[in-house]
């Protein structure tokens, strides 16, 4: 019981403004499931019209049936139109609540796979409104029962205990068979989770897991955990096959032993047949009724699962401890600086005492090993995490410092993977500005607004995954259309060519060399090419910085400026 009190309690803190609809769904049940008692009050009648050869009281109990009619479907009536509008609330409003949830605590993700929040804010929001449903009706089938039994009670003591014990047995099979069943019923959960999991970082990454031919080994993978499932499968449908095949024969036989006495007391004149219908109803009652309370409540665990994996995401809050500042001073030059940062992550120190400072109208290049640091100093400059020490400044101010509002309109950037959602060029542009004179004239300034205009559709093209025209060349280019029409005065690009073709490599190049002419450019590449356009390098090793300057100076300078450079023209060459 405990348990279906706690799933509700959850549903209750999730639909927190939503008590009086809750409230409305319950009264129109309870009418609904009383209203459902009064029909065999009328039929008996009728019958005992019939006996008693009264045919002006038939009309008398038609008209009354009739009428317990009407109020049964009108009280379900209300019922379907209160659940509607629940449907609504949790379909809609609980799956935003959900995922501005997650967007705003995204670290979420080392507790919570991204595969599970999806399935959660696609497929268990939708069952919410059926747990509250289960809920109410399991509550008014045990109200029903209890007043069914209280009438057996005015008739005939014997037959209230037959009744009463018949049911108990019921109650009791068919509870612990459901514990049984949601306990497997989670299991495949589980498993599905798991599956689900693989799948969509599969199909998210299905380029490289083709090229690097991993399809076999992750099919081994998916099929262990599938096997899992079939186990939990099995063990649920076994004890459904139980519920439905073996459970209901000791009713069935303890219905005939009733229906038996039932006759002998007409036979012994002991009760009319008028009363006999009426019982034999209300007694058919009691087995649906008790069959449709154990359902609602098996359905009500199952629906638990699904209420539980909600609250686990929505009771998430990691603890961030970055808050923006009140800074709203719009007029950014864009000088940015790292005044001896430390940066750590657990006890494991990435960045240890890097500092440096660039100008604008320079295009400054981080290089350096895989792992060195070089992606880190740019997401901390998306203020993505707090340093452990020392400074990062922007025009001399703290970046932290800075309101969210003007740190965003004057920090921008570009990434490795070309961030494109699957909507035309136009709307992909109008996440950041919806003026279509500012798009054209950011699409002219990358170089792709005569292609855009040549594609069938113009800008109305939809970007789609495997589309063969917008290659992930035009996607990035696209992409620092759109970087530029936040008209951001730093522009952070990581690693932005090292995913498309080398002609748009080239293009990139030439892009950057005019966007340095209004920008602050700061570029993380493993590229010679884009080392070559490079007004200043910044060469770190291990997280720390061993060289900074002009290109040209740090080339003689830094054997290991020197060593990637060349290493990285030697391992295309051999590509090529
Ligand atoms: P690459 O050239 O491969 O992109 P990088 O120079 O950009 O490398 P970073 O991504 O900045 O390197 O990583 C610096 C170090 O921080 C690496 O040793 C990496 O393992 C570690 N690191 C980065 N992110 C995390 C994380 N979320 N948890 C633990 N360690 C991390
Ligand atoms: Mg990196």
């Amino acid at each position: 019981m405990k348990r279906y009190i706690n799933i509700f309690k959850t549903l209750l803190e999730i639909a927190n403004n939503k008590m009086w609809i809750i409230i409305q769904m319950a009264i129109s049940s309870g009418l609904n499931n009383i209203s459902s008692l009064l029909p065999p009050i009328a039929t008996a009648g009728i019958i005992a019209m019939i006996t008693d050869n009264n045919f002006n009281g038939i009309w008398y109990y038609v008209i009354l049936y009739v009428i317990f009619y009407i109020f049964y479907f009108e009280s379900l009536h209300w019922n379907y139109y209160t659940y509607t509008v629940l449907a609504d609330y949790y379909h809609l409003e609980v799956q935003k609540k959900l995922f501005d949830h997650v967007a705003n605590n995204d670290e979420i993700y080392d507790k919570v796979s991204k595969g599970k929040i999806i399935e959660t804010c696609s497929d268990d929001v939708r069952y919410l409104v059926d747990v509250v449903d289960c809920f109410i009706k399991s509550l008014m089938s045990v109200v029903k029962l209890l007043v069914i039994l209280l009438i057996f009670m005015y008739y005939n003591f014997l037959v209230a205990t037959i009744v009463l014990i018949l049911d108990l047995l019921y109650l009791y099979l068919m509870n612990n068979n459901s514990k049984n069943v949601s306990k497997y019923y989670e299991g495949t959960r589980k498993y599905e989770d798991k599956i689900i999991d693989i799948l969509n970082q599969m199909l998210t990454n299905l380029k490289q897991v083709k090229t690097l031919n991993l399809m076999p080994k992750l099919n081994l993978n998916l099929d262990k955990t599938r096997i899992k499932w079939k186990e939990q499968y099995k063990g649920k449908r076994d004890n459904m096959t139980f519920r439905y095949c073996l459970i209901p024969y000791i009713v069935y036989i303890g219905k005939i032993f009733l229906y038996i006495l039932l006759s002998y007391f007409v036979i012994t004149k002991k009760i009319t047949l008028d009363k006999l219908v009426l019982l034999i109803s209300y007694f058919e009652m009691t087995i649906t009724c008790t069959d449709s309370m154990l359902d609602n409540l098996l359905n009500l665990s199952n629906y638990g699962v699904r209420v539980n994996r909600i609250k686990t995401i929505l009771d998430y809050t990691p603890q961030k401890d970055l808050d923006f500042g009140d800074v709203t001073n719009d007029y950014i030059n864009g000088v940015v600086e790292f005044k001896n940062v430390y940066y750590d992550i657990g006890n494991r120190n990435i960045l240890n005492k890097v500092s440096f400072k660039i100008y604008p109208n320079e295009i400054n290049t981080i290089v350096g090993h895989s792992g060195s640091g070089k992606s880190t100093i740019i997401n901390l400059l998306y203020r993505a995490k707090r340093i452990k020490s020392g400074e990062i400044l922007i025009d001399n101010e703290s970046i932290y410092n800075y309101s969210k509002k003007v740190y965003s309109s004057n920090v921008s950037g570009v990434f490795q993977i070309p961030f494109v959602f699957e909507m035309s060029i136009r709307e992909n542009l109008a996440l950041v500005d919806s003026n279509i004179k500012n798009q054209i004239e950011a699409c002219k300034r990358v170089g792709i607004h005569d292609f855009i205009e040549s594609l069938p559709k113009g800008y109305n093209t939809v970007i789609k995954e495997d589309q063969k025209q917008i290659t992930d060349g035009v996607k990035q280019l696209i992409v620092i259309a759109r970087a530029l029409l936040s008209k951001a005065e730093i522009l952070l690009l990581d690693e932005i060519t090292s995913n498309i073709d080398p002609e748009f490599t080239v293009k990139i190049g030439e892009v950057l060399l005019d966007l340095k002419t209004d920008h602050t450019i700061l570029m993380v590449t493993h590229k010679p090419e884009m080392m070559e356009i490079a007004d200043r390098i910044i060469v770190l090793d291990k997280g720390k910085v061993i060289a900074k300057g002009l290109n040209k100076y740090v080339y003689e300078k830094c054997s290991l400026y020197r060593e990637l450079k060349n290493r990285t023209f030697a391992s295309i060459s051999r590509i090529e």
